[in-house]
């Protein structure tokens, strides 16, 4: 009998795993992939290696930074700062017709971008920052108050409104046009408040640590283990059944599939009715270039691009909406040395069921026809690098959905969070993006946290 078994391998699952295993406990962690990362992982693919996801890490604050969730998950799990070698972004910008905003590491780049371009608004940009809920408070304050009326409360530009949400929902809205104000305030600060930086080697620098810590710490992983249901009775996970049909028991189960995903697992019809999917997911184009990127001209880490005033953050009802976009280049980071090769990455919103209705043919010509389309929108935004293109590679919402089990491939998971991460039945919790934490070091944080507040206790 284990003391807790956790579902799923990816950020969250692993910084749970390290908690538990640290205070001794008996933990095993069960991933149907065949391999770690989850949403966030990486494969080689033509002799090169590449992120699924990774853009940057957000919430970076610099060494010797005592606040913040960074350097608080660095504590917890017992890691240096140097560890994570996190270099910080060159500077990134949400570019819009006629209007574009620079930021960096720095906030005051940022805001002294916003009282240039928007004199007037220069006090309710200020009144907006004194609003922002506190991180720490997530859980305990945090009710289901919808940003977009709380800032255009404050803000009264509307161009400006789009313009702040173009980033908060690409790097964390999991439902259309609009997010909670816990979670806005959230992003805010892990973009624009602390800051971007990248991993020299990627993603995989950060998942190597997190497993082999676990492991270290007597930590049991099993891939190509997939949970299939729960033995439920008496209000409790009595047992998990795997999908080949083993039997395992714990004491606790905590469970980074997803809100809907684990009340399948516990025939919860009802739960599943009650909640709605997520249904923003995403395609990315992977452009390899004969060149770093900012010798060609796009010296920027990020780019978040709309080409009109509005910005439309909805499921397309075509395969994609190009309309706007976000630009990433992991060269544009303050590094030691270059990377290898130049990589430009486009992200757009994408419809999933478009994606998952094709045959096997027209996907693949569908997927050259949208990194055409992808890549012609944004170099309205960026120099076009086209021409140093040397590798190219693309994913859509049906690779997400086949990595990471989440149902549409949403990527932020389902529209409304459970933060206090607690279920129907008293030994079952769950972490990472349902719990309401995204992206990277936000889900890191959501597994220690349950994992703090419920299994070591
Ligand atoms: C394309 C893309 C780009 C991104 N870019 C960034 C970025 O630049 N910066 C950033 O901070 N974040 C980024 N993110 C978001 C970030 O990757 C996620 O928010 C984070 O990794 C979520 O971690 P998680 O642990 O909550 O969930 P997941 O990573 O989804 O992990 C859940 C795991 O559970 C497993 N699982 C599910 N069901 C079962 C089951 N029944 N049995 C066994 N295992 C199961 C899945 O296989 C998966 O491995 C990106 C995401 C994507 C998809």
């Amino acid at each position: 009998m284990y003391d807790t078994i956790i579902i799923g391998a990816g950020m969250s699952g692993l910084a749970a795993g390290i908690r538990l295993a640290h205070f001794g406990q008996r933990v095993c962690i069960l991933e149907r992939h065949t391999t770690i990362g989850g949403l966030n992982s990486f494969y080689r693919m033509n002799g090169r290696n590449y992120d699924v996801g990774l853009h940057a890490v957000t919430n970076y604050t610099p060494k010797g930074t005592r606040r913040g969730p960074l350097s608080r998950l660095l504590r917890q799990l017992r890691f240096t700062w140097d560890e994570f070698a996190l270099a910080p972004q060159l500077g990134s910008s949400i570019a819009f017709p006629g209007v574009t905003l620079h930021f960096n590491n720095e906030f005051e780049l940022f805001r002294s971008e916003v009282h240039r371009r928007f004199p007037d608004q220069k006090d309710n940009f200020e009144r907006l920052l004194a609003e922002l809920i506190d991180y720490e408070q997530l859980g305990v304050s945090a009710s289901q108050q919808s940003a977009r009326e709380t800032v255009s409360r404050i803000i009264t530009d509307p161009l400006l409104v789009e313009m702040i949400f173009c980033p908060m929902l690409y790097y964390g809205g999991p439902r259309q046009r609009d997010m909670d104000f816990a979670q806005f305030s959230i992003m805010f600060r892990a973009i624009f408040l602390e800051g971007l930086a990248r991993p020299f080697s990627g993603v995989r620098l950060i998942l190597k640590k997190l497993v082999r810590k676990y492991k270290e710490l007597g930590g049991e992983l099993k891939l190509r283990c997939g949970v299939a249901r729960f033995g439920v009775k008496e209000g409790q996970v009595r047992s998990v059944v795997l999908d080949d049909g083993a039997e395992l028991e714990a004491r606790h189960v905590l469970s980074s599939a997803g809100w809907r995903e684990t009340m399948r697992l516990c025939n919860e019809e009802a739960a599943l009715q009650s909640q709605p999917p997520g249904e923003l997911s995403f395609i990315e184009s992977i452009s390899v270039l004969n060149a770093e990127p900012r010798l060609l001209g796009c010296d920027r880490t990020i780019v978040f691009f709309n080409d009109s005033d509005v910005f439309h953050y909805e499921k397309p009802d075509g395969l994609a909406d190009v309309r706007s976009g976000v630009i990433a280049s992991p060269n544009n980071y303050f590094y030691d040395e270059p990377l290898e090769e130049g990589v430009v990455r486009i992200t757009a919103l994408a419809n999933y069921d478009r994606w998952a209705a094709l045959d096997e043919s027209a996907y693949r010509l569908e997927k050259l026809r949208w990194y055409d389309k992808t890549v012609a929108s944004a170099v309205r935004f960026v120099p076009d690098f086209r021409s140093a293109v040397i590798d190219t590679d693309m994913f859509t919402p049906t690779t997400i959905r086949r990595y990471t089990g989440h149902d549409n491939g949403a990527v932020y998971g389902a529209p409304f969070k459970r933060y206090d991460g607690m279920t129907h039945l008293e030994n079952l919790f769950v972490c990472g993006t349902d719990q309401g934490l995204v992206g990277i070091i936000g889900s890191i944080i959501s597994g220690i946290t349950i994992a703090n507040k419920y299994l070591l206790k």
